[in-house]
């Protein structure tokens, strides 16, 4: 190892605390510090190259050093950092909103700009409880979620986050809400088998609006995937049934399609797959194409209008981050865009998935291989230590790690969420290194779990 890496290491491991990292650990190895990216690969300090197999946590969409995008970033610095949005505007804010608009669900029409997902989620939550004070219904003030959803580590976004074990230890600090099951097909939460079950887990959303619509502001979840849950995949058809159960019981429906959103499953956003339209839709990660912070809360005519009014009724949405449609940001979004439209990238993307699914049926036939399920470019392949009876591995096992550190072995950077193992390359992946990362990882899968 070189001299600079060893210091680079040593001054991270002295000064920085990672997140959802166990600090301990991290500072029993050596980092492996990334320096620069190319296309689908990462490059550290030693001169190593690896796949970037879950596009850099889930944010990167057409692989690194995209030359549209480096240019939208250098072209906006030479113009300006940034500038506030509070009350004024900036070019890229503007131009990108109404981009954003022209590929969204029709119907949605107001772009609100934060930098994170989580702030983004916030943004729904608030925008949501505050659009039922403006309608005189002050009593529609809780939120129903689903177990093992997922939208970020603010507060708010945990009142409505579904997984245990990052949840429960700061269950003192959040509100009430209503808990749907998941649409978890693998592990049915309520012991049935889809499709002889019709969707039965739709149905538990449906009875909880029945019994308290009244005091219910929204519906959060994921559509199609439940990503930070397992990539856990929703039957088709479950998105709109929940739609039709919001609309029927006037609640508002919030998807968040911060993993899902461009073209993840095949499509831009996955709730196309379903034609539904939320009241509100919230992006982030994939919205820079993977390089700069900023995110977006997107709501229809409907939930806008109620906010306006004359300054003394004080019906402003009180909200705002000091980022909020940073130029640089937009800037950088706008060029993702137009990567999309320039090289078709959505049309190119129906091979890509093909094969990839192809290839996952291949992963079904290892023995410690429960299931494997994907929505496009998402992919989870669980891992069990008793087929049989889905017994799951010991999370102690760490057998996701095992197979992600065999993987690192062969150039291919993956990280895994307990036991099941994530793909989700960037779309923009070319054909050959598809294909050695589906290889590297099945290979890396059996030797964990077979040896
Ligand atoms: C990652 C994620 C978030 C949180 O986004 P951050 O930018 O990490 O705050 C919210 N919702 C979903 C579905 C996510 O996958």
């Amino acid at each position: 190892m070189s001299d600079r890496t060893k210091k680079l290491g040593k001054i991270d491991r002295e000064y920085v605390w990672h997140p959802f990292t166990q600090m301990k650990e991290y500072e029993e190895q050596e980092p492996i510090v990334v320096e620069g990216g190319e296309g689908v690969y990462l490059y550290d300090t030693e001169g190593r190259k690896y796949i970037d197999g879950v596009s850099s946590l889930w944010v990167n969409i057409h692989g690194h050093k995209v030359p549209e995008i480096d240019n939208a970033i250098k072209n906006q610095i030479d113009k300006l950092g940034h500038s506030t949005l509070l009350g004024v505007t900036n070019p890229p804010a503007a131009e990108l909103a109404k981009e954003l608009i022209g590929i969204c669900p029709p119907g949605l029409k107001k772009v609100f700009y934060s930098g994170d997902g989580a702030s983004a989620v916030e943004v729904a939550i608030k925008m949501a409880f505050q659009y039922w004070q403006h309608k005189g219904k002050p009593d529609k003030a809780k939120f129903v979620y689903l177990e093992n959803g997922y939208h970020g580590d603010t507060l708010g976004a945990v009142s409505v986050g579904g997984i245990e074990l990052f949840h429960s230890t700061f269950k003192p600090l959040l509100f009430e809400t209503y808990r749907a099951p998941s649409y978890y097909c693998y592990r049915c939460p309520l012991g049935k088998t889809y499709p002889s079950c019709e969707i039965a887990c739709a149905k538990e959303v449906e009875k909880i609006l029945e019994k308290h619509h009244e005091e219910i502001c929204a519906v959060i979840l994921e559509p199609y995937v439940q990503a930070a849950g397992g990539m856990i995949v929703a039957p088709e058809g479950y998105v709109k049934i929940v739609r039709e159960y919001c609309h029927k019981y006037d609640v508002l429906m919030i998807l968040d399609e911060v993993a899902t959103g461009f073209g993840r499953t095949g499509k831009m956003f996955a709730c196309e797959h379903d034609g539904v339209t939320p009241d509100i839709m919230v992006l982030g990660k994939g919205l820079t194409g993977g390089y700069l912070p900023l995110s977006a809360t997107i709501t229809t005519q409907k939930v806008y209008d109620a906010f306006l009014g004359e300054y003394e009724e004080f019906k402003t949405f009180f909200h705002g981050h000091s980022y909020a449609g940073n130029p640089i940001s937009c800037a950088a979004s706008l060029g993702n865009l137009e990567v999309f439209r320039k090289h078709n990238t959505l049309e190119n993307l129906h091979v890509k998935i093909d094969y990839f699914e192809e290839e996952l049926k291949e992963f079904e036939g290892l023995k410690h291989v429960g299931n494997v399920r994907n929505k496009g470019l998402m992919a989870g392949i669980e891992l069990v230590e008793d087929k049989e009876t889905k017994k799951p591995f010991p999370l102690e096992r760490k057998i996701g790690w095992e197979v992600a550190e065999n993987a690192m072995q062969h150039e291919v950077l993956i990280r895994p969420l307990g036991n099941v193992v994530v793909l989700m390359p960037p779309i923009g992946i070319p054909m050959e290194d598809l294909k050695k990362l589906l290889k590297v990882t099945y290979k890396a899968v059996k030797e964990a779990t077979e040896s």
